[in-house]
């Protein structure tokens, strides 16, 4: 093994975003590196985020983060979808399941043959042919499915910082007063902080949250502004100690001028409001808000204040911004902490180790855009597709031009029901169909291969594929059980043995 001089990382930043960037980071490169990480207690963070996606998962498998530690030391529960209430209309429900369809050939998808049986009367609900969909209503639980998890943003930060530092990440307690840049290369080269330190490095991480205090306030990247098509701009966040129903799903219930989010934990419920300003005052909010949840309240409502947009250049000169700094789309997909997770993926193996070269940045940048860019389209979908003519609000959802890119799925699937996963693209078939599908957007005409078969075999290959499900679900323990076997509580006269991660 040769000896290299490590490169000197340093993580502006120790919020969700910056504890899984110098997680990652420690863990998978160890020598090679020489992390140093800077937070503010006084400045805090912003204490949400607290549902996941899939990938969640399989980014743990690769830093070989035990699960059962994880849910322990995060009060987290499984998560298989999440149900949509009042989007498509009023009184309206779907759920948007991480699950597949079994049923499919190379040529058509599942959907194809279940609105051929359903134009024939002969199908049940789309989502009956999904074991995720099925298990979540069912409140059922099985590690076999496709899942995620919900978690407390702070205690999950907190467990992350345990990993790193005993893998040699150094932690340093300090407001950030100064940026200092090479006055040649324009590159940063140290931080100063209000005690008097000072911290160089050769790659800095931005996770400073939405203040960017390196990417923006420092090198000003630039800010490209969705909020034409994402009007929300304000959240109200509570947490309340009701933990008596633990449903497998997050909520998202639409109201009049935005959306409200119930995310259950093992040991509490977080709460929040999602808003437009313009459409609703923050008092009105907090209104709905405190109208609709249940339990004592664990904390006060706490108003959070948004664009919706991305950097121009996240990765700039030899600062690559993750998290909140980055850029953000609202939390109605989950989609935040996996682009941490995956932003960070991507770091690791473009790594600079040659320096921050412009080839390196501009292949990161360009991935990192063209993913988000696709989960913006997903997200502004909702709010597109929708009958709803109640509000100001949802009279301008419905009435908005879109992302060409977006305008152009949305006719694809309207005159034949085409749906496909790109390179790139973070959301498979079963999401865009799900959710289309779910805010009532009624495909013209679809693929013909199922018309080659009698509505018997048509019935029958269906129905079979749902009493499968049905006996899958029928082994499964329920939501709760599976927790508590997971994380194998200890029952310790009421405590809970926390264990190592
Ligand atoms: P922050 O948590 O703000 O952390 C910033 C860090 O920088 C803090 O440690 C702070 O102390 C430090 N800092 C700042 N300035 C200085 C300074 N001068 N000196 C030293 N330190 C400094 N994502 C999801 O995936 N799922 C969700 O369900 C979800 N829900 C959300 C709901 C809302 C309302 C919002 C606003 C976001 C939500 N997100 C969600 C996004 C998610 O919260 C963030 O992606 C995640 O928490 C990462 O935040 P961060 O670490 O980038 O920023």
């Amino acid at each position: 093994m040769s000896t290299v001089q490590p490169v000197r990382v340093v993580v502006a930043g120790g919020g969700t975003a910056g504890w899984i960037a110098a997680t990652a980071i420690v863990r998978q490169l160890g020598s090679l590196v020489d992390v140093t990480l800077v937070e503010s207690d006084a400045i805090g963070t912003v204490g949400v985020g607290e549902a996941t996606i899939p990938t969640a998962r399989s980014f743990h498998e690769l830093l070989k983060i035990d699960e059962a530690a994880f849910m322990a030391a995060t009060g987290a529960t499984y998560k298989l979808g999440i149900l949509f209430e009042n989007w498509g209309a009023l009184d309206d429900r779907y759920l948007h399941s991480f699950g597949t369809f079994d049923l499919k050939t190379w040529a058509a998808d599942f959907h194809h043959f279940w609105l051929e049986g359903r134009s024939r009367g002969i199908v049940g609900p789309v989502g009956s042919y999904c074991v995720e969909h099925e298990a979540a209503l069912a409140g059922r639980f099985s590690r076999e499915m496709s899942y995620a998890y919900h978690l407390d943003a702070s205690r999950y930060a907190a467990f992350l910082r345990q990993i790193a530092e005993r893998d040699g990440a150094k932690r340093l307690e300090g407001q950030i007063l100064e940026v200092e840049r090479h006055s040649e290369t324009g590159d940063i080269s140290a931080l100063l902080l209000d005690n008097g330190a000072r911290v160089e490095g050769d790659l800095f991480v931005d996770c400073t949250g939405f203040r960017g205090l390196l990417i923006e306030q420092t090198l000003q990247s630039g800010f490209e502004d969705w909020g034409e098509w994402l009007s929300t701009d304000t959240a109200i966040a509570v947490q309340t100690d009701d933990t008596a129903g633990l449903p497998p799903y997050t909520r998202a219930i639409a109201h009049e001028a935005g959306w409200q989010w119930r995310i259950p934990l093992q040991h509490r419920m977080g709460n929040g409001i999602v808003f437009s300003s313009q459409d609703m005052d923050e008092d009105r909010a907090r209104e709905i808000l405190l109208c609709s949840i249940s339990g004592k309240t664990q904390s006060e409502p706490r108003p959070i204040r948004y664009r919706t947009g991305k950097r121009r250049e996240a990765w700039k000169a030899n600062c690559v911004a993750l998290g909140l700094s980055a850029g953000f789309v609202e939390p109605l997909e989950s989609t935040s902490i996996h682009l941490i997770m995956i932003g960070v993926t991507r770091l690791i193996q473009m790594f600079p180790f040659q320096g921050s070269t412009a080839s390196v940045r501009e292949r990161w940048n360009a991935l990192a855009d063209e993913e988000l860019e696709r989960i913006r389209d997903f997200i502004i979908l909702h709010y597109k597709l929708t009958e709803r003519s109640d509000s100001s609000f949802w009279r301008r959802c419905n009435s908005m031009a879109v992302p060409d890119s977006l305008r152009f799925r949305i006719e694809s699937f309207s005159e034949a029901a085409q749906a496909w996963q790109g390179a790139g693209d973070l959301f498979r078939v079963e999401s865009w169909v799900q959710v289309m599908l779910g805010q009532r957007l009624e495909p013209k005409g679809w693929h013909r291969l199922g018309k080659l078969m009698g509505d018997d075999r048509l019935a029958s290959e269906l129905e079979r594929a749902r009493q499968h499900i049905a006996a899958r679900i029928g082994k499964m323990p329920d939501h709760r059980s599976s927790i508590r076997n997971a994380i194998r509580i200890i029952n310790d006269g009421g405590r809970v043995s926390r264990m190592a991660p």
